[in-house]
């Protein structure tokens, strides 16, 4: 294969990548090919993961399968492991072994993991919420405390088990406590031995205020809303240490919780520490116009890319990095796909600039904040244009009109309290002996 005819290669299949892939479906001339490999068969929608923790929606409503996204494009399922630059390919664990992929171009967009090592304890005794795996654990967790509750004598135990604190108070931190506070009083009714002051929901934030990516005003908003339907926002309240009892502040206070959800810190992918190219915080270092200095043809783009935004966006000013977020990861895709054909065209690339239009946040079950073109909006006009907004993204019509039936359907009835578990057959029995086998009585401390 000559360097002509080999494809543009995509790492990663998330916001960034699908936009790229989708774009340049349209875009590129006649007979160049577009590849995208990424470790799952879908791309998730991360800002809707609260609302599966919340019952809110179902699990299925905020992925959306890779193949159907893409025309054109071959898709690949597997995790790349390696470049090999030299003979520009791209080494991938696939389902069918180690495979290589040459590539013309290689564009990087394989995003970010979570940070469990910020807080000790984290990684042993708190949720992360970053994929969907994730959300599922978590709403299932939560309805596991309900049901154990009931059983539970000790007083003190019950209300371990009923006090579910969120680390964080930024976007997904609050959109965590709004769905649990509201998730947990929805359920209450079919847990008759579980009182209402037994279920409790805490925010804890480091700054003083909520909301940090948003105006002050509408951080306000969401105080007030979380704060309305009793949940205890504690500002300027920092996680030092996380155990099996809950959390151990830095001022020295104990704050008893048997469930700790963890929305803050992120850590560069692994992979990036393979590529050879320069990094800072951990990010891909880009040029202006997304191209990597001293890689012809390698570009990088959304949340393991560091790109600095020509435009002044929001508190931002000209020439600051662009901020991890979806919106910019989408912006950043859109920009590359154009400099990608002007490039292959012969004609100069274009620095990225973007202006943000607005941001929303969802503060519970039909609440939001949001600010879009500089005009603010809270409660259910920002929850609506939130799922309006979330339901355009979705690929193909039938997608579109099903998630949107789901979810009128959804607005109306109470949320689905099932708790799946994935016993399969040949498990069952060995789970039921289990059971029978478990010592009576009351635990002091509660398993996690
Ligand atoms: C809970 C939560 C809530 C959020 N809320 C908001 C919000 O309200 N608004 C907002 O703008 N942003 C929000 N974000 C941030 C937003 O989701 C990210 O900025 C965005 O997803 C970045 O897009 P990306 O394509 O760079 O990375 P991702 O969307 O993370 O996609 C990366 C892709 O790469 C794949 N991949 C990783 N490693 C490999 C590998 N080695 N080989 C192949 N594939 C690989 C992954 O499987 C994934 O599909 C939220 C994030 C989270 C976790």
């Amino acid at each position: 294969m000559t360097t002509s005819s080999r494809p543009i290669v995509i790492v990663g299949g998330g916001f960034a990548g699908t936009t790229l892939a989708r774009r340049l479906e349209r875009r590129l001339p006649a007979g160049h090919e577009v590849v995208l490999i990424s470790e799952e068969s879908y791309t998730t929608f991360n800002p809707m993961l609260a609302e599966v923790v919340g019952a809110a929606v179902f699990p299925e409503h905020v992925v959306a399968p890779i193949r159907q996204m893409l025309r054109t494009s071959r898709f690949v399922m597997g995790r790349v492991v390696d470049v090999d630059w030299q003979r520009r390919v791209v080494v991938a664990g696939t389902l069918a072994g180690r495979r290589e992929i040459e590539f013309a171009h290689l564009v990087f967009a394989f995003g970010s993991r979570a940070n469990l090592e910020l807080v000790p304890g984290l990684a042993e005794h708190a949720l992360p919420l970053k994929l969907i795996g994730d959300a599922m654990f978590i709403r299932n967790r939560v309805l596991q405390r309900v049901a154990r509750i009931e059983l539970e004598r000790d007083e003190a135990v019950r209300r371990r088990l009923g006090h579910f604190v969120v680390i964080g108070g930024g976007f997904s931190g609050v959109e965590v406590a709004g769905q649990l506070a509201d998730f947990l009083r929805s359920v209450r009714r079919w847990y008759p031995r579980v009182g209402a002051r037994e279920l409790r929901v805490s925010v804890l934030e480091g700054a003083d205020r909520l909301l940090l990516e948003m105006p002050e005003p509408l951080g306000q908003v969401a105080l007030a809303s979380l704060r309305q339907r009793g949940i205890d926002v504690r500002l300027r309240a920092r996680a030092a240490r996380i155990d099996a009892d809950g959390v151990v502040l830095d001022s020295g206070e104990a704050i008893e919780g048997a469930t700790v959800v963890c929305t803050i810190g992120t850590k560069p992918n692994p992979l990036v520490a393979q590529l050879g190219l320069e990094l800072q915080r951990g990010r891909i270092v880009t040029r202006g116009d997304l191209s990597l200095p001293g890689r012809p043809g390698a570009w990088a783009i959304g949340d393991c890319a560091l790109v600095r935004n020509g435009a002044a966006s929001d508190a931002t000013t000209p020439g600051a990095y662009a901020p991890p977020t979806a919106q910019f990861a989408v912006a950043e895709a859109n920009q590359l796909a154009d400099n990608i054909v002007a490039h292959l065209g012969g004609r100069p690339t274009r620095a990225f600039a973007h202006t943000s239009k607005g941001m929303m946040a969802t503060t519970g079950h039909l609440k939001g904040v949001a600010q879009l073109l500089g005009v603010g909006l809270t409660g259910l006009p920002a929850w609506l244009l939130w799922r309006a907004y979330y339901l355009l993204q979705m690929p193909t019509l039938g997608r579109k009109l099903r998630i949107w039936v789901e979810w009128t359907w959804a607005m109306c009835f109470a949320a689905d309290i099932t708790h799946l578990r994935f016993t399969r057959t040949h498990e069952a029995d060995a789970d039921g002996a289990a059971a029978a086998s478990a010592p009576a009585g009351i635990a002091a401390r509660i398993p996690s």
